[in-house]
């Protein structure tokens, strides 16, 4: 058994989101996060997309455990469809442990899952790895880096990281300890490559502090802010904020009322007295002492702010004259769904602020340039691989580790499924495992294919057609029809011709096929879409999907 350590992502590299990697030594495996992606615009009807595991599947009973970063949903969106297959025990911080309990609970999962709180600063052993978690600045709490003992040297994965001189609620990334570990020597550096173009430092989470501020004071409506649920920071502000001027707060949104259940439980959020009021309570007090905290900073049609601007929220509506803060960037792909619930706002009579109309609303969690050059010159490891970002995210990052001096030679541009094969001699990919994207549809999982993407697909493009004729059981003579039905494809009332030439067509073809003494009904229906098809192409330029229905009377 060769004594190289493999490193291998399943998911996160040339993509946004499923981040999951992979490190194997000889028997022993473990797994660095377990993530979601979200789907492109042509997945019709796919909810979510979760990495393919067979590998892990595959080679279950060498596991020895999965760890999380930080909770959010592209590091920890797919433990649950894991777990079902892969029984492992989890390790994870308190706050990222409570987010994952709270999913495992939906899926009735959490009866058989083993987890385990970790800490910052505290080593603890999976098989033959030894992983201390070491706290870094990020856009919620409890995240973590993990530096990872192995056979073969140390290895360190960032998760996702800032470097935050005046965080909100926790310490500064800790520089001190990744720069002692630099010192002892470290083979592997994995590091987060979301904001690797970005020029400069990620801006302070205190700057949106400030930021808000300003738009609290002196305001004598009601203030709606919305941001990441999960940011915690960021509702923290809020919660000052709107303390220091009186106003009192109400929660709206099922993630936004989770996420501050679990992190008011376990500490991570301070809100003073008498500032959290019910929803019930709202009509009771005046504009000026009111704000509201809710989900939709994503357009998210389900979301409470979308309900809000919508009149679909049973407890609030927007009236004239509210403030609205968006206090979150758009996720690239959200920017249509953001800007219609801005629109809506503002025909509400609503005041929106968001990014673009006013700076500093909100600040990035990833570490731009300058902040990834002192992580790779803290760390100073031999090799380097960039993890977490589409294909410039992970050029840019190893020019910048070229620029703080690492040896061309000993950076890895890796894509998911590769094995990296490394030791203190060398670095190298060395084949590859199963890897890609398993859909997720509603409840299902896995249970929509090729096939059945391809079809939605066709019909979204194409709508669909279906043939229906009846034959005489005794001599395969036609008794009625053929009709033609169609949704999607064209507006019956204005095609009553096109309908007319297939219903002929469609004759046609049945006496063709009677000459030529076909009568079995797989190559009936064959014929006759092949028939329409290349009509319908011909006349239309369309491939609707075609559905003949032979019925026996
Ligand atoms: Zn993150
Ligand atoms: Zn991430």
């Amino acid at each position: 058994m060769s004594d190289k350590l493999k490193i291998i992502s399943l998911g996160g590299l040339n993509e946004v989101g499923k981040n999951i990697t992979v490190l194997e030594y000889k028997d022993d495996i473990i797994v660095i996060d377990c993530g979601i992606g979200f789907p492109d615009g042509d997945m019709y009807g796919i909810d979510v997309v979760i990495p393919n595991v067979g590998y892990l599947v595959k080679n279950r009973s060498r596991i020895r455990g999965i760890i999380l970063t930080h909770g959010h949903e592209d590091h920890i969106g797919s433990v649950p469809y894991v777990l079902k297959d892969i029984n492992a025990p989890i390790y994870a911080t308190d706050l990222t442990a409570g987010l994952v309990k709270l999913k495992l609970e939906e899926h009735k999962l959490l009866d058989i899952a083993d987890i385990n709180i970790i800490e910052a600063g505290k080593s603890f052993r999976v098989g033959c790895f030894t992983v201390e978690p070491i706290h870094v600045n990020h856009s919620i709490a409890g995240a973590v880096a993990l530096a990872i003992n192995t056979p073969a040297g140390m290895v360190i994965h960032t998760g996702d990281f800032k470097i935050d001189p005046t965080p909100i609620g926790c310490q500064m990334t800790d520089l001190a300890r990744l720069g002692e570990l630099g010192k002892k020597g470290v083979l592997c550096l994995l590091s987060d490559s979301t904001n690797a173009e970005r020029r400069g430092y990620s801006p302070s989470e205190m700057t949106v502090g400030y930021t808000l501020d300003s738009l609290f004071e002196n305001c004598k409506s009601r203030i709606i802010v919305t941001t990441f649920a999960s940011n915690i920071y960021r509702i923290q502000q809020i919660i000052n904020v709107a303390a220091r001027y009186k106003r009192r707060v109400a929660i709206t949104g099922r993630s936004m009322e989770n996420m501050i259940n679990v992190s008011s439980e376990l500490g991570y959020l301070d809100i003073p007295k008498n500032t959290l009021i019910d929803l019930n309570q709202v009509k009771n007090y005046p504009p000026e002492q009111l704000t509201i905290i809710t989900t939709g900073s994503q357009g998210e049609s389900m979301s409470a702010l979308y309900r809000m601007a919508f009149s679909g929220h049973k407890q609030l509506d927007i009236i004239p004259g509210d403030r609205v803060i968006i206090s979150a960037s758009a996720v690239p792909g959200n920017e249509k769904t953001v800007s219609r619930i801005v629109d809506e706002l503002f025909r509400r009579g609503a005041e929106v602020l968001y990014r673009g109309s006013m700076d500093d609303l909100h600040v990035s969690g990833h570490a731009c340039q300058e902040e990834l050059k002192i992580m790779l010159a803290l760390v100073k490891p031999k090799y380097f691989v960039p993890i977490h970002g589409e294909q410039r995210h992970l050029v840019f990052h190893s020019n910048l580790a070229k620029a703080v001096g690492i040896n061309h030679k000993n950076i890895v541009i890796s894509d998911i499924g590769k094995v990296i094969e490394v030791n203190k001699k060398g670095i190298c990919i060395n084949g590859s495992v199963p890897s890609g994207k398993v859909l997720v549809d509603g409840t299902g999982m896995g249970d929509v294919g090729n096939v059945v993407m391809r079809d939605r697909k066709h019909l979204a493009q194409d709508g669909m057609l279906v043939v229906v004729l009846s034959l005489s059981s005794e001599d395969g003579s036609l008794i009625s029809g053929p009709d033609i039905i169609t949704r999607g494809f064209v507006y019956v009332k204005e095609a009553t011709d096109l309908i007319e030439e297939m219903r002929t067509l469609v004759s046609d073809t049945l006496v063709a096929c009677d000459a030529n003494g076909i009568t079995d009904w797989a190559t009936l229906k064959a014929s006759i879409k092949t028939a329409l098809s290349s009509y319908l192409f011909k006349t239309t330029r369309r491939s609707p999907m075609i559905l003949p229905i032979i019925m026996e009377a």
